[in-house]
């Protein structure tokens, strides 16, 4: 079962494209890549077990929210890449230190996801560059 379709998904709040797997893959594959980093810094720092704390539940929500808003649709370079940065200033504090811890770990815990990240992240860019124009 994948992260998208496991019970625990299910809870949050399902929004308009970032859950939609069929029609923005590429929106509900980052969602499930930020979703395991949560998850690994939720249980490494903040002790919980199942679930997520308030906190990171609230993190998590944000996050869901500015995917589903991604003005890049399913061209959308990985977050950390981008020029826009749509996270206001503390969520992108919080995403961070979030991405720095759970980073290193997710080849370890989430092999797959870890490496489609890594693709992501080089051509995304690309494209990214190729649309800006001359
Ligand atoms: S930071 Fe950029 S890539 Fe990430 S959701 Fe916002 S606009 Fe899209
Ligand atoms: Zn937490």
């Amino acid at each position: 079962m994948s992260e998208i379709d496991s019970p625990q998904a299910a809870t949050i709040p399902r929004t308009r494209r970032a859950h939609d797997r069929s029609r923005y893959p590429r929106l509900a594959r980052e969602l499930a890549t930020i979703r395991a980093m949560v998850r690994i810094h939720c249980h490494d720092r903040h002790g919980q077990y199942a679930g997520l704390c308030t906190n990171c539940q609230r993190l998590m929500d944000y996050a869901t929210r500015r995917l589903d808003r991604c003005v890049f649709g399913n061209d959308k370079p990985t977050c950390a890449n981008c020029k826009v940065h749509c996270y206001n200033a503390e969520m992108r504090e919080e995403i961070r230190a979030v991405m720095r811890y759970a980073g290193p770990r997710m080849i370890w815990r989430h092999p797959v996801l870890a490496l489609r990240h890594v693709i992501d992240g080089g051509r995304e860019a690309r494209e990214l560059r190729r649309k800006q124009g001359p």
